[in-house]
């Protein structure tokens, strides 16, 4: 547990030097700074949200936190520092933005660093790697100032990104949670679940938006969860709605475009099928799978009338296949 302590104070000290390089150097202010408020945030939510900047050295970061006392075996295992051939060390975050994730209870547990740089060969985002203090199938990026507008609301909304999180918190909607661009895992779900039933997923109106929110989202259902999805038109993401039409026209395409997930996804499903009888045959056995997994009969029961309409197939014929699912599942 000594070890573990010793990993939070470093990473907590990490953060505290990255918000210092943010607000204090000249380079901080003038690129790091200047990109967030050139995104568009405000001087109370980049405090809010520990927001930092790395400087664009090999080793400043390690070498001030060596000089400092901290331990390099601990740099490296939280990430912080990578440890070359020759036994050296140089920082994981350079030239970048610093997005801090926070634990349930508000302490640092890792970074998200996001490159200013708009070259194709450099990843957008660097993350820190798994820890013993960074789990990252349990973490969720924005719950720890989430928890309370998520019970205060029944409802949580889950996006893409960092970003998304920062900016709907700046728009007044705070009831908002990130899995940081990895597919949710149960113990993300579980996590949720512990403060609400209702979820809304926000995801980018891209390709890979539309991708992720047919993924992971049975699980949603499994845990009994109630689902509803929401796109963003012309490729846009909370964000960057939220930054070009503003917080009220957000909050208005938020509350009238909400979908429920089972219906999101037949209609999702058949306009790729078109009028291929067996594509159709196939997305049909895909959504009574989806509506199998709801623990609540009368839900079953009200989904399964309402797709027989959509799919323009006998409530029969789904609840026959709903049948075959279960006792196959036995
Ligand atoms: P921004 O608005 O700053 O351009 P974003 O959050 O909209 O970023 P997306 O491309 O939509 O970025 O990706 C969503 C999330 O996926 C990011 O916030 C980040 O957590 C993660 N991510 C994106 N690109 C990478 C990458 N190259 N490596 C690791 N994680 C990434
Ligand atoms: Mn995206
Ligand atoms: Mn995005
Ligand atoms: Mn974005």
């Amino acid at each position: 547990q000594d070890k573990r302590e010793s990993l939070f104070a470093l990473s907590q000290w990490a953060g505290k030097y990255f918000k210092d390089q943010l607000w204090n150097s000249d380079t901080g202010k003038a690129i790091g700074l200047a990109y967030f408020k050139e995104r568009g945030y405000r001087e109370d939510i980049i405090k809010k949200f520990d927001l930092g900047y790395s400087p664009d050295q090999w080793t400043a970061m390690t070498d001030t936190a060596i000089k400092e006392g901290f331990n390099s075996e601990y740099l490296k295992e939280i990430g912080l520092s990578i440890e070359r051939d020759d036994k050296s060390f140089y920082d994981r975050f350079r030239a970048r933005v610093i997005f801090p994730i926070h634990n349930l209870t508000g302490r640092i547990i890792g970074f998200g660093g996001r490159t200013l740089k708009t070259e194709k060969s450099v990843p957008k985002y660097v993350n820190s790697p798994e820890s013993e203090i960074y789990h990252k199938s349990d973490v969720l990026y924005g719950l720890n100032f989430a928890k309370k507008p998520i019970l205060d609301n029944d409802s949580c909304y889950l996006v893409e990104g960092y970003a998304d999180v920062i900016s709907m918190h700046q728009a007044g909607v705070e009831n908002v949670v990130s899995s940081s661009g990895t597919s949710l895992t149960t113990g993300q779900i579980k996590l949720i679940s512990r403060y609400t039933k209702n979820i809304v997923i926000l995801y980018d109106g891209d390709a890979a938006g539309i991708k992720a929110s047919l993924r992971g989202t049975d699980m949603l259902l499994e845990e009994g969860l109630n689902v509803k999805v929401l796109l963003f038109p012309d490729g846009n993401d909370p964000d960057s709605y939220v930054q070009k039409y503003g917080s009220d026209a957000f909050k208005n395409y938020i509350a009238e475009h909400q979908e429920d997930f089972v219906f999101y996804k037949t209609n999702i499903l058949l306009k790729d099928a078109k009028n291929d009888p067996i594509k159709r045959a196939e997305v049909i056995r895909e959504v009574v799978q989806s509506i199998a997994l709801i623990p609540d009969e009368i839900k079953v029961s009200v989904y399964i009338r309402q797709c027989s309409g959509l799919l323009d197939i006998e409530e029969r014929v789904l609840l026959s296949e709903l049948n075959k699912i279960r006792i196959g599942k036995s």
